[in-house]
């Protein structure tokens, strides 16, 4: 694989946000670089604002600004936002509506994956059996722009003078047809399993998703299809989570599942995330600002080097180099260091800043061959 073009230049837009976003975008950029110098990879990073960080300087939480930049770069790699200062703020210019939500609807970031990975060095931290969670590779891929999240809302009196609210769950084909395609081509280059996730004994809207699904199979005879019911899902989730592959659903059935497969693994300090349209992303860990530890440097940075591991899969097209990415963090884990978040006994406890050198340190020292499966 050595004619890929993984070599860049790359435009990175940065954007650390509030709490501890800053901290542990720092570890993520630090392993981007020294990924750069050991492959000969350019990044070019600019840094942009967001959230309660963009309030405070600009009294908006997206400014323009940071939209241009977004457009002028391959793509955004992201902290976290909100934080106790900015909660009282109207909800459209809190840093959480405002800022990451807005984002996601301006580049029209469709589809939001999740991988669910499983580390044997942190098995205990599961709250499920070691038997059970073993092994576990999953990736969830949830619709993030349509749905009744996005639907139209209101609230009404019945003739009977009764009050009563509606909530409406709209999707269009295209919407569909662009989550479930990226769904097949994912399982495509995985073990070739897709489950899509729904509730078709009730609703007409799961149905429609069946219909527009049987449809693209078609074009992908080597993915084997399964529909899974949202709520049996959700069991077997925890039952027998292995038996999964890609996961594909709508907006709501995937918030909430999305949430139970970040469980599994044990620490949210752990989990990656990528919100794409077509190869543009933004790459961001599923977890917040934990205002709780902000500038403290204690916080796991870890899902944000894994972030940015997918936006060199997703994004750049440097498979190999997203690998190099996780294998330093497995080593490292492997090695007994753990931030607070997942200390246990026998294990070396570290800073956030000594995380990221940690896995620099794994990337720049070389010991790994390429293309050797983790
Ligand atoms: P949170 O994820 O920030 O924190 C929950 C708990 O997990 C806290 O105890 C925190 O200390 C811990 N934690 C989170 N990330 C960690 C890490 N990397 N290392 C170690 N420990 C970690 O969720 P919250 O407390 O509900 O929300 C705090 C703020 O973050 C709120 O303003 C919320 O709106 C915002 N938020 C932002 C995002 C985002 O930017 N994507 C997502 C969720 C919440």
């Amino acid at each position: 694989m050595s004619g890929r073009s993984c070599k860049g230049p790359f435009k990175i837009l940065v954007l650390p946000g509030d709490g501890i976003g800053p901290e542990i975008i720092k570890e993520a950029v630090k392993v981007l670089k020294a990924l750069g110098e050991k492959k000969g990879i350019t990044f070019n990073f600019q840094y942009g604002l967001i959230g309660g960080a963009a309030i405070d300087e600009t009294g908006v939480p997206l400014p323009e600004e940071t939209v241009e930049l977004g457009k002028q770069s391959d793509a955004i790699l992201l902290g976290a936002v909100g934080g106790p200062k900015w909660d009282n703020l109207p909800p459209e210019i809190r840093p959480e509506l405002g800022g990451l939500l807005k984002i996601r609807k301006v580049f029209d970031l469709y589809a939001n994956l999740r991988p669910v990975m499983f580390f044997p060095e942190l098995k205990n931290a599961s709250p499920l059996k070691p038997e059970i969670i073993e092994g576990v590779d999953i990736l969830m891929v949830r619709e993030l722009t349509g749905g009744l999240y996005f639907g139209e809302k209101k609230r009404f009196t019945t003739e009977q003078g009764e009050q009563a609210v509606i909530d409406t769950l709209i999707y269009t084909e295209k919407e569909v047809e662009r989550v479930v395609r990226l769904g097949f081509e994912l399982a495509q280059k995985r073990r070739g399993k897709l489950t899509l996730v729904d509730k078709a004994n009730v609703l007409e809207s799961s149905r429609f998703w069946r219909e527009i699904t049987e449809e693209i199979k078609k074009e992908y005879p080597d993915v084997e299809l399964s529909y899974m019911y949202v709520d049996n899902c959700a069991m077997q989730l925890i039952r027998n989570p292995r038996q999964f592959d890609v996961i594909v659903t709508e907006n709501m059935f995937g918030d909430i599942l999305t949430d139970e497969g970040a469980v599994l693994a044990g620490s949210i300090g752990l989990l990656p995330s990528a919100s794409l349209n077509g190869k543009f992303g933004l790459y961001e860990p599923i977890h917040g600002s934990a205002p709780d530890i902000a500038g403290q440097n204690k916080a796991n940075p870890l899902a944000t080097i894994l972030s940015a591991g997918m936006m060199l899969r997703y994004s750049l097209d440097c498979p190999e180099e997203a690998l190099l990415i996780e294998k330093a963090v497995k080593a490292v884990l492997q090695k007994g260091y753990r931030t607070g978040d997942i200390l246990e006994p026998g294990t070396a406890l570290v800073t956030c800043e000594e995380m990221g050198d940690l896995v620099a340190e794994e990337i720049l020292g070389g010991v790994y061959d390429e293309g050797l499966p983790l």
